[in-house]
């Protein structure tokens, strides 16, 4: 292939990628510099080489702590008190700096991996960080982005005060307010709407949680449905994909002991559980393992792959199902696992009730009904050789039950249908049998522990129809981005509504609407943006008030990086480090920069000013045990946690001579179990199985009232259904075992909940053509992917990290030269990208790195504010916003550039292009089933004409509109396909899960709009 790489030397092909945001640092490889190790590196590679042998010839990992990964490079934790180094920058001198090492997590991406914060012990600043090698998930590594939380705890752009509107909304006039004032108000108008019983006016709507479940007790606490997420636009396909199969959402795949490493989008590099996920593929790679990679792009990721299977976008699914066919007509499956786990009884007798209830009946038509997905099938949908597939399906063949699998985003949040890449690709898992073992993948919910907290409130009362609507009885998690569409319709207004860590104007497709709603008090009263980093939702809002960073704040989290089960800390460091002084501390504003607060204390405080005598209900939840009559703190919230319910973690702690929680101030991280395996193959225990009765497909259920719930979160165990029966197993083979948290407890090959709610023809696993599927555009249009990630970049935060942006800062428009060529366009060109509603104007990168007739643009670029507005940053563009009745338009008035500022390196910013906002131009596009926003888009792109200029936007918001309801007709509503007059399953997952009565649809209303 003719790539940049190979055309141009290695420096061209560095500044190329730092230019156009293709790369960055090779995490996966390491930075290497120079031809090869010097002498030197080779000696003290030996060295370590030697150290580990001895180390491990006394029966002792090298590190001896929960990462086992033979680094020397970490501070052992009996110094971490005291930590000498030597200062680099002042080499042959020897100058020492004394630090104490305080663990916390990053919270740049949901991996929250640990980090170290080295504290100068003499002016307790943090001085650098670094990973913790006690952190299971992450082993003491880091991307990029951990280390550079350095930035943004010094960013001099950042937000430090509570600030207030001065002046209009957006017109970016602002004035200092006391945290009391702002608390005072806001409390003040949360109490009047729960009294007027408005609770759907109050809302609270997360961008990235990077935390288990605490904000949403909060809304239960204050009896309303008001959690909002931004998972529609992130992850709904993936999760309802895996959901339908296995009653839970997520994949937790074991890439360590794999034989074949199957990965829908670029994971190594960008993908969920980024660093863990990397390293872990990296071990199986260099154990043997192949690597097959679906990208339509030339990914860092794809680079590494055994197969690079460039797939045509939306076709992943039809590929998927060629491997499927594979392994059934060359007999590589495993027959006896499918015979016991899957739900062919149930199907049999929904769609053939004339065979035999047999399990030879079912291999007929299992094997019939795939037979069509041939490799030339696969060919003509995807563009991939059949030579090729033919190839990826022998490695995963040869996997046997050693195959590990994962997508997120990408494909299954790209294409309307693309829930079925997440439950094609787990098809391969289920038929193999390679589920929850060794090199294979397991739930998600199995590999994680979610700890129960002091307060456990109650189940709000309420449904909110503005987050989850009749329409889409099936969603997974709430339809966040097509608020303001509804605000718009008149289905409600809000009162109160709080963004947090979230930019849905900068984030989310059709901003536009967005900026529509925020500045019409008719539909938001009040707007608080609850954020660490100037945004363009900020902008818009009536109180801007600062929160911490990762090592600002206290979170506690637990996520699937392997088969094991762990809980991190996160932690504000400096208040910790005094802690570990004997200092007194306040809360958290006390020690974080200017009036910085954590998000834990804010809602603590908020909640107790909403209900100050307690009639409301509200007050116990956060009210203290160890002194009544006053709020609860996040140090007790979380001594009682970490004493009452981790596993092991008190005897763990009493080792050390430490309390539980000094344990986590202390190490950041615990790990609970490793190895948890197949849960679904325990036998049920006799005592649970008193009073039981089983149905005719096996499942058993039982009166016994059900064992405590640890908290709100769903962990994968289903609920009672309305006799109080509660599933506790599945007969299998005469014995009664665990089973999956589905209805049928076991892997719903086909799924009765699909084809009981509307959507029959998509009971079983199937291929669904995308919006953009060749055959749905038109000729002179492509396919435009604007979800891809750069490795460095997050959403809005990692825009506030110099080291970042110089790395990253621009997206251009990824072009193929034989679609480059006939528009006369070359690299740098400007050229105008057209979408269903309006277009946008920027680079083209000439590449062979991206399959012709598709583009691509990465989504982490074309930051603005409106000129004379607060905020800078390094990725930051000065706009002028206009609209012209149902036109709007934004126009880059001034690119990046240098600043002066505190940081003389803000001077020192040598780009001006930071890139386009290409989502302002996308309409919504909800899948009708998962709800997912499919971001793909048919776009038409031409040379740029001699008005258009890099950065333009131009939109027609009643094209939006009408896109909106186009798709909007698409779906089939709980009141027309609803089977039991409820609103949505009960079984499928759903934060903030309101009482069993909010499921029923209202008698008075036929359920369609
Ligand atoms: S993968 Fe990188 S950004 Fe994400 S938590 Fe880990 S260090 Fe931070």
């Amino acid at each position: 292939m003719n790539t940049p790489t190979s055309r141009q030397g290695s420096r061209s092909r560095w500044r190329e990628q730092r230019e156009h945001g293709s790369g960055g640092c090779d995490t996966a490889r390491g930075c290497r510099r120079g031809s090869g190790l010097s002498d030197w590196a080779a000696k003290a590679a030996e060295r370590v080489s030697a150290a580990r042998q001895a180390t491990e010839s006394r029966g002792e990992t090298f590190y001896p702590g929960p990462s086992r990964n033979h680094l020397a490079a970490f501070p052992p934790k009996e110094r971490w008190d005291n930590w000498t180094e030597l200062d680099s920058r002042c080499w042959p001198e020897r100058r020492e700096h004394s630090y104490m090492l305080v663990p916390t997590t990053c919270f740049n991406c949901e991996s929250a991996c640990g980090l170290l914060a080295y504290v100068d012990r003499g002016t307790l600043q943090i001085k650098k960080f670094e990973g913790n090698p006690e952190h299971p998930g992450s082993r003491g590594r880091n991307c990029a982005k951990g280390p550079a939380t350095l930035n943004q705890v010094v960013d001099p752009d950042r937000v430090l005060h509570p600030l207030k509107r001065a002046g209009e909304r957006g017109e970016g006039k602002w004035e200092r307010v006391a945290w009391e004032d702002a608390l005072t108000d806001i409390a003040g108008r949360i109490a009047t709407a729960i009294r007027e019983d408005r609770r759907d006016e109050v809302m609270y709507h997360v961008g990235r949680p990077g935390e288990d479940g605490f904000t949403e007790r909060i809304m239960a606490a204050w009896g309303v449905d008001g959690h909002n997420s931004h998972t529609n636009i992130c992850s709904s396909g993936a999760r309802a994909g895996y959901q339908f199969w296995m009653g839970m959402d997520r994949p937790s795949p074991d890439h360590a002991n794999a034989a074949a490493i199957l990965l829908v989008s670029s994971h190594l590099e960008a993908g969920h559980y980024f660093n863990p996920h990397a390293q872990r593929i990296m071990d199986g790679v260099k154990r043997g393992a192949k690597l097959i990679v679906m990208d339509t792009r030339l990914s860092n990721t794809a680079t590494h792959a055994d197969q690079w299977l460039a797939t045509q976008p939306g076709s992943e699914a039809a590929v998927l199902l060629s491997f499927v066919n594979h392994l059934l007509q060359t007999g590589s499956w495993d027959r006896d696992f499918v015979r016991k786990w899957f739900n062919w009884e149930q199907y049999l007798a929904a769609e053939h009730p004339d065979s035999p209830r047999e399990f030879a009946a079912f291999e007929h038509h299992l094997k019939g009904l795939y037979a069509h997905c041939t490799f030339a099938w696969a060919e003509r949908e995807s563009g991939v050789s059949e030579r090729r597939l033919a190839e990826a399906a022998d490695m995963i063949a040869r996997a046997g039950s050693r195959l590990s699998t994962h997508t997120w985003r990408s494909a299954a949040s790209g294409n309307e249908g693309g829930w079925q890449v997440a439950r094609t690709l787990f098809f391969l898992n289920a038929l193999t049998g390679s589920i929850a073992v060794p090199g294979g993948t397991y739930p998600s919910a199995w590999n994680k522990f979610v700890p129960r907290p002091i307060r456990l409130p109650r189940h709000p009362e309420h449904w909110n129809e503005l987050t989850w609507p009749r329409e889409f009885p099936l969603t997974m998690y709430e339809t966040s981005y097509l608020l303001p569409h509804f605000l718009n319709e008149g289905r409600g207004r809000l009162d109160v509504y709080f963004t947090r860590v979230y930019n849905p104007v900068w984030t989310n497709p059709d901003g536009f609407q967005w900026i529509e709603a925020l500045t019409d008090p008719d539909k938001v009263g009040l707007h608080v943006a609850l954020t660490p980093t100037w945004n363009e939702t900020a902008y818009f809002a009536d109180y801007v008030l600062p929160m911490g960073h990762g090592p600002e704040r206290h979170d506690v989290h637990s996520y699937e990086t392997h088969d094991g089960q762990w809980i991190g800390f996160r932690q504000p460091v400096l208040r910790a480090a005094r802690q570990r002084l004997g200092q007194e501390t306040g809360d958290s504003r006390h020690t974080n920069p200017g009036e910085v607060w954590e998000e834990n204390e804010f809602w603590l405080e908020l909640s107790w000013r909403i209900d100050p005598t307690g009639d409301l209900g509200i007050r116990q939840f956060v009210e203290s045990e160890e002194r009544p009559g006053s709020r609860l703190t996040a140090d007790e919230y979380y001594k009682w946690m970490f004493k009452n319910s981790v596993p092991g973690l008190a005897d763990r702690a009493a080792a050390e001579d430490l309390s539980p929680l000094e344990y986590m101030r202390r190490y950041g991280a615990f790990e609970i179990k490793r190895g948890v395996g197949p849960l679904y193959a325990q036998d049920v225990p006799e005592p649970e199985l008193a009073d039981v009765s089983v149905d005719e497909f096996g499942r058993v259920y039982t009166a016994a009232p059900a064992p405590a719930a640890l908290n709100m979160v769903p962990v994968g165990m289903p609920d009672a259904d309305e006799d109080g029966r509660r599933p506790v197993g599945v007969v299998i083979d005469g014995v009664v075992k665990r089973g999956f948290p589905t209805p049928s407890g076991k892997l719903e090959f086909y799924s009765p909940t699909l084809a009981a709610w509307g959507w029959p023809e998509h009971a079983l696993p199937g291929y669904i053509r995308s919006h953009v599927h060749p055959g749905a555009m038109e000729p002179d249009q492509k396919c435009l992917i604007s979800t891809f990630r750069l490795p460095v970049q997050i959403h809005t935060r990692s825009a506030n990290s110099k080291w970042l942006d110089e790395i990253a800062h621009t997206n251009p428009l990824w072009l193929h030269p034989r679609d480059a060529g006939p528009l006369g366009v070359r690299t740098g060109d400007l050229v105008r990208v057209e979408t269903e509603i309006g277009h946008f104007v920027l680079k083209a990168w000439v590449t062979e790195g991206i399959k012709p007739g598709v583009v691509a643009c990465s989504h982490h670029m074309g930051r603005w504010k409106l000129a004379g507005g607060p905020g800078r940053g390094a990725l930051t563009a000065e706009a002028s916003l206009r609209r012209d009745k149902a036109r709007w338009s934004l126009s880059r008035e001034k690119g990046g550039g240098p600043w002066d500022s505190s940081d003389p390196d803000t001077s020192r910013i040598w780009w001006r292009d930071v890139g386009v906002h290409q989502n302002l131009t996308f309409p919504v596009h909800p899948d009708p089933i998962s709800g997912m926003h499919c971001w793909h888009q048919a776009v038409r792109v031409t040379k740029a004409g001699r008005g258009d200029r890099a950065g333009d936007i131009s939109v027609d918001a009643e094209a939006s509109r009408r896109v909106f309801r186009e798709w909007m007709a698409r779906t089939r509503g709980a009141g027309q396909h609803s089977p039991d007059g409820t609103r949505r399953p009960h079984w499928l997952i759903r934060p903030v899960r309101p009482v069993e009565s909010a499921y029923r649809l209202p008698a008075d209303r036929n359920g369609t709009r």
